[in-house]
């Protein structure tokens, strides 16, 4: 079987032997972007390169970067554990063009790796292309020899990227895998679109355009290149399993847990043991690159994932901390390929399991509360928003956590409910402050608690973020 560090490294070779410089993965904090809350796509680090505020001594490179897909404008987190191709984290592998090669070109290269050096059948692969791109239509049937019928045109922005409202921006054609019709789930552009049938493996950009104001303006000078493939998810199609989780690495981390715990990855404990693993990732590769729990930013969404593992880690029967004693698993599965984690492993394992000591204290009883005030409630029900800010407020549980626990009933959250209870718990702050007698300056001071204070982190609504579709 190829084992996930070989498809990595196969990818990395073959795009190396063609003339791309190889560039190691950035740290999951974006550098020189505020605006971003985790990089989130293989181009992040590239973009002054596209847009030309930065240069490069190459004008070709491919990499395999590490993204966390968890908060802020791309949100997988409610997905994991639940789709067969959702991560927190994910490594995702990419070639990229600067002004150098451009749609036939990215069309062969990806076509030529996956079929011919990988050996996928053509058979099971459709493309889908913007629309009103009858170029890489065209292309499709003359590089690939995809007949149209395997060729999807899509009118929605899933199609078509753009960095913001400003910037380059071009269509983008995403190549598909279909995984059998023994799984429910339509082709792409189907209203059964959101099935597991067909998975999206690899996204290619043709950075094409130059827009001003959300308008297209001109054609960019050095059209470039921007692709990005999910390893997981290649790494399924290559390994003959339909699920990632099913893959070589997730195997490991599974069966680990399965082993710690004296449960078996089965029935309604299959969620918890996948929520552990990619949840063990995304930990363990946050907190190498700086990343601590806190009650704010960055910080926040971390223990929004570990907490919410830690849950799944009571639900398998957990008696003691479980998380940090499977880091040794993460480190022997990912720790050649990223040093980083190599390094971290001691901080990794105290930062869990301080973690998970602390929350296991009040883990039990805010769950106990959880299931009185869900007692009464049949399936379709919703927890008033002031009980799920109890369980926050008293318990430390984070509010999708407290949906994630529901979820399983078929039971949901009053958010409106939930938000106006902080509101209030924060107004009433407000009003017990008797501070210093100047008005002004307790307000302000207020105001700054608000704004980088303690509360939940919502995300980031920049075009920045929303730039990074891929
Ligand atoms: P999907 O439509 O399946 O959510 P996407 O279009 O949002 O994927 P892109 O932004 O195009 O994904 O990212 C490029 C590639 O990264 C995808 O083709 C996929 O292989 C992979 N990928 C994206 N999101 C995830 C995730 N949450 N977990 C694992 N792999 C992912
Ligand atoms: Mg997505
Ligand atoms: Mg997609
Ligand atoms: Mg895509």
């Amino acid at each position: 079987m190829t084992s996930m560090n070989d498809i990595r490294r196969s990818f990395l070779d073959y795009f190396e032997k063609n003339g791309h410089a190889r560039v190691q993965s950035a740290p999951l904090v974006p550098h020189n972007d505020p605006t971003l809350m985790f990089v989130n796509a293989g181009m992040v680090p590239f973009k002054n390169v596209f847009t030309g505020l930065e240069t490069r001594p190459y004008s070709t490179a491919v990499s395999s970067q590490k993204c966390v897909r968890a908060g802020g404008k791309h949100n997988d987190l409610d997905n994991v554990g639940y789709t067969a191709r959702h991560h927190t984290f994910f490594e995702m592998l990419g070639n990229f063009s600067f002004g150098d090669y451009f749609k036939e070109q990215a069309i062969h290269h990806a076509w030529t790796l996956i079929t011919k050096e990988w050996g996928l059948p053509a058979d099971r692969l459709i493309a889908t292309v913007y629309h009103t791109d009858d170029e890489a239509f065209d292309l499709w049937k003359k590089v690939a020899g995809l007949p149209e019928s395997r060729i999807i045109r899509i009118p929605t922005k899933d199609n078509f990227w753009a960095m913001g409202d400003d910037g380059p921006c071009g269509p983008c054609s995403e190549i598909f895998f279909d995984h059998g019709d023994h799984i429910p789930g339509g082709p792409p552009g189907s209203p059964d679109e959101d099935g597991d049938r067909f998975v999206e493996i690899w996204n290619l950009v043709f950075m094409q355009f130059e827009q001003a104001a959300g308008e297209i303006v001109s054609e960019l000078p050095k059209k470039s290149i921007d692709t990005g493939m999910g390893l997981e998810r290649v790494a399924a199609v290559l390994q003959g399993v339909h699920d990632n989780y099913d893959t070589d690495t997730f195997k490991a981390l599974i069966a680990a847990s399965e082993e710690l715990t004296k449960t078996r990855a089965e029935g309604a404990q299959q969620a918890s043991h996948r929520v552990i693993a990619d949840h063990l990732r995304a930990s363990g590769f946050l907190v190498a690159d700086g990343v601590l729990p806190a009650n704010e930013g960055r910080g926040y969404v971390l223990r929004r994932i570990m907490r919410r593992a830690m849950r799944h880690a009571h639900l398998l029967g957990a008696k003691e901390p479980l998380m940090w004693r499977l880091v040794p698993e993460l480190v022997s599965e990912m720790g050649s390929a990223y040093p980083e984690l190599v390094r971290a492993q001691p901080l990794i394992e105290a930062t869990l399991l301080q973690e998970e000591t602390r929350f296991r204290q009040t883990l039990a009883n805010g769950l106990k509360l959880l299931d009185e005030a869900t007692s009464e409630l049949s399936e379709g029900g919703t927890l008033p928003g002031a009980m799920a800010f109890k369980l926050y407020d008293t318990f430390g549980f984070p509010y999708d956590l407290t949906e994630d626990a529901l979820r399983a009933r078929g039971l949901t959250v009053d958010r409106a409910g939930f938000d106006a209870s902080m509101a209030e718990q924060k107004a009433q702050a407000r009003a017990a402050w008797k501070g210093s007698g100047e008005k002004a300056s307790d307000e302000l001071w207020f105001d700054l608690a608000e704004e980088l204070g303690s509360t939940e982190f919502i995300g980031y609504s920049s075009h920045e973020g929303e730039g990074v579709v891929l």
